[in-house]
């Protein structure tokens, strides 16, 4: 037995190598290895032979600290599992187990209800005097969920699943669910008018453009420069401080929130961006994000762009991973320009 890593001829094998030195070996052969020393103690109890397939079997022994000893190599176990899916297999047949384990037998169930979420498999055989306690521990969590999805703003039925195609079900369930829950809190929102109609990456080579799904990653996250994206972001999230949301906390009707360079408009988003001509900066800025989109997709793209509302040229540039970055450069001057310039109040 190695004493110390410069004996252990393991020593310089990478970890994988040898968890799948381990492959092959019982569970018995395994807590052995553990013995060697802390670095093969780590690698054991982190191999799927430790936790993914646990058995409590008390046919064999049913009185006294072996029984005990293995109950509480079997909750070990189950410890190790860290959520990762298993498999469980309790056979507890005697009818004195409880009194032979004492209070065991409730950590046994406590941990039951703690990990039925990551159980694929789950097989009691069990005497009839505790059939209604392990009932009670593998239905409280199910009883729960059930009420949870149930009160979701689009409910799930939580039915008992049968087998793994029944769980993919109620997952896919859950999904759509959340995936309504969003297209419909965005769309309901007067509060988040940019966030409606995103359209779809690749729109500038569709001749019809898509819709982008309700839950994808989007470009605008991975625009490199911080100031600019955040600056995006604020305007897309309303957290910006042009007026018509300002003056939304001082209670001024929207009608009354004028843009504080022309005070011709509301100082919406898109007023600022694409409408103002009160600023002969933000004009001279409009002119250098078509220059970008023309280097970036053709000056054929500035013209179709031309053609269209706002609202759309702004999601256009918005969903393209090219042109987000030009994008969220000149949004973030924009804003600079407004911020200087002091709030018009009537
Ligand atoms: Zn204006």
């Amino acid at each position: 037995m190695p004493q110390s890593s410069t004996h252990d001829l393991t020593a310089r094998l990478p970890n994988e190598l040898l968890s799948s030195a381990f492959d092959g070996l019982s569970i018995g052969e395994l807590a052995n290895a553990m013995l060697v020393s802390r670095r093969w103690r780590d690698t054991a109890l982190d191999h799927p032979t430790y936790w993914k397939e646990i058995e409590l079997d008390t046919r064999d022994v049913r009185t006294g600290p072996g029984l005990l000893g293995k109950v509480n190599f079997f909750l070990l176990r189950l410890s190790r599992s860290k959520g990762r899916l298993l498999e469980l297999s309790l056979e507890i047949v005697d009818t004195d187990f409880v009194d032979e384990v004492g209070d065991t037998f409730q950590a046994l169930l406590d941990a039951l209800n703690a990990h039925l979420h990551h159980l694929s498999y789950l097989s009691i055989d069990a005497h009839i005097r505790y059939l209604d306690a392990f009932l009670r521990a593998v239905t409280a969590t199910r009883g729960d969920l059930r009420k949870a999805l149930a009160l979701l703003p689009e409910p799930v039925q939580l039915d008992v699943p049968r087998d793994s195609a029944d769980i993919d079900g109620v997952r896919m369930r859950i999904k759509n669910a959340e995936r309504y829950y969003l297209a419909s809190a965005v769309s309901s929102s007067s509060k988040l008018p940019l966030l409606v109609g995103r359209l779809h990456d690749n729109c500038f080579m569709q001749r019809i453009p898509q819709a982008a799904p309700t839950i994808v990653f989007r470009s605008y996250l991975k625009v490199k420069a911080h100031d600019h994206r955040t600056a995006l972001t604020h305007l897309l999230l309303s957290t910006h401080d042009l007026a018509v949301e300002r003056l939304r906390y001082e209670g001024v009707e929207r009608d009354n929130r004028l843009c504080r360079f022309c005070r011709a408009s509301v100082e919406t988003e898109l007023h600022a961006l694409f409408h103002c001509q009160g600023s002969a900066d933000i004009c001279s800025l409009r002119d250098i994000l078509d220059e970008d989109v023309a280097r970036l997709k053709g000056s054929s793209a500035v013209a179709m762009l031309q053609c269209l509302d706002s609202f759309r040229k702004f999601q256009y540039l918005l969903a393209d991973k090219d042109t987000v970055a030009p994008l969220s450069r000149f949004v973030y001057h924009v804003l600079r320009c407004f911020k200087d310039e002091p709030m018009y109040r009537i």
